[in-house]
């Protein structure tokens, strides 16, 4: 099967055994699959079959991970090569409670938090740390606000290739910092934003010869394509009519379409769903493009409470405005204090998720009350990290630090005394 790189913006071809992540013309690169050799092959039937007897441990990762059961459509390579814990597989969940609070007969909620270090990066790091060890490379390297700096560790750990992280120092949430050092990575905290890290990695890596695993590399797009397989999957190839999800640096918005494009295609699906991205109102670039008619490239200086999306100059700008053409897909944004409501929701009803996430449901929110999503629509938002990535803000939320909460589940003090005990719990073992 050949696969090959080709560029966005200019087309020019490129092979998948050099270290290359730009073309010459400085447009982005995708992973070219041949469609046409693959249309005899890949069909429902094979990907349906892989799924039958649930995964188990000591299944082949190429059936077992939710990212390489559709190996065909991501990357071609054999098993003994794949860097798998295996990832995805993630549940969908719904609940009547929230489903009513975003005004939707049903919204379902594709939880990629429940990956194995926490987010949905680590169906991008499965395929980009597989390339890396393709490529024989000395050590793998990325810039991020965490959690794909989370993912890298775990996974260059896992390989056993050495993993260096620049970091915005200060500025990513607590529980993936942590991440990346328990697993082991080099972490760099570099005294600036995020977009100063991310230039000072890109040079450092052409330089010195390092594999770099930003998103800006097409595998890990790749990878993160099978979020949309999974879906559609579960939705026995009848799609839903939205798929909506936060963006940042838009690789998952890029990728989404890519995958969509794919699908149809090759006759996977007859319709393809519209792609809505949600972006924090201080971090919205590409939203402010987007009302521009994308005639305008901007960049901001970003400031959310949501620091997985809190990026001024995403880097998949242009990949991501070939998914909202592909898929009929819109832009829209969403304030902090939405953000961090939506998140109490999600989080009271059981399920939970960290900020960024939350935007999704936000969006969705405010989509239907827009009347832009109807009610009977089917709706997937895509919640893409996991509660305790970031218990600061969540504690904060909830303990009077967040100015506007709406709904704020207050710890309350008692004294260490039956007396009091007893009246407090009286009152509240009836209440909800
Ligand atoms: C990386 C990340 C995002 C943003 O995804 P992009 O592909 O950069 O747009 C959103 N939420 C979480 C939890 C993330 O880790
Ligand atoms: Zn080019």
């Amino acid at each position: 099967m050949i696969v090959r790189l080709q560029c966005a913006r200019c087309a020019a071809v490129y092979p998948t055994d050099q270290v290359r992540y730009v073309c010459d013309c400085g447009g982005l690169l995708d992973v070219s699959h041949d469609l046409e050799a693959l249309r005899p092959e890949v069909n429902r039937h094979l990907f349906d079959g892989r799924l039958e007897g649930a995964p188990t441990p000591h299944v082949a990762p190429t059936i077992n991970s939710g990212v390489w059961r559709y190996r065909e459509l991501i990357l071609p390579v054999t098993a003994d090569v794949i860097v798998s814990r295996p990832e995805g597989n993630t549940p969908l969940y719904r609940h009547p409670r929230l489903s009513s609070w975003v005004g939707l007969d049903t919204l379902y909620l594709k939880h990629e938090g429940e990956n194995p270090t926490g987010s949905f990066k680590d169906r991008g790091m499965t395929v980009g740390v597989t390339q890396a060890r393709l490529l024989g490379a000395r050590a793998v390297a990325c810039a991020s606000t965490g959690n794909t700096s989370a993912s890298l560790a775990a996974y260059a750990a896992l390989a056993g290739i050495p993993a260096i992280v620049f970091i915005p120092a200060g500025k990513i949430a607590a529980g993936k910092l942590a991440q990346a050092l328990a697993y082991g990575a080099h972490t760099l905290q570099v005294a600036g934003n995020f977009d100063d890290a991310m230039r000072l990695v890109r040079q450092v890596c052409d330089e010195l010869n390092v594999y770099l695993l930003n998103s800006l590399n097409p595998f890990r797009l790749e990878g993160q394509k099978s979020i949309v397989f999974e879906i559609v999957q579960g939705f026995h190839w009848r799609p839903p009519d939205w798929i909506v999800l936060p963006a940042g640096n838009l690789g998952n918005t890029a990728a989404f379409g890519k995958a969509l494009y794919e699908l149809k295609q090759l006759g996977l699906i007859d319709r393809v769903p519209r792609v809505a991205a949600v972006q924090a109102a201080g971090a919205n670039p590409f939203y402010q493009s987007f009302r521009k008619g994308f005639r305008e490239r901007i960049a901001v200086q970003a400031e959310t409470v949501a620091t997985a999306i809190r990026i001024g100059a995403p880097v998949s700008y242009e990949r991501a405005i070939r998914t909202m053409g592909w898929t009929d897909g819109l832009v829209t944004q969403v304030s902090d204090a939405e953000i961090m409501d939506a998140k109490a929701m999600v989080d009271g009803v059981g399920i939970g998720c960290e900020p960024a996430s939350a935007a999704a449901v936000a969006g969705t929110r405010k989509l239907v009350a827009e009347g832009i999503i109807r009610p009977d629509q089917s709706v997937v938002a895509v919640l893409t990290g996991n509660l305790l990535k970031d218990p600061m803000a969540t504690v904060a939320y909830h303990t009077g630090e967040w100015p506007d909460a709406a709904y704020p589940n207050r710890p309350l003090s008692v004294a260490a005394e039956m007396g009091a005990v007893r009246q407090v719990v009286e009152r509240l073992a009836d209440s909800r």
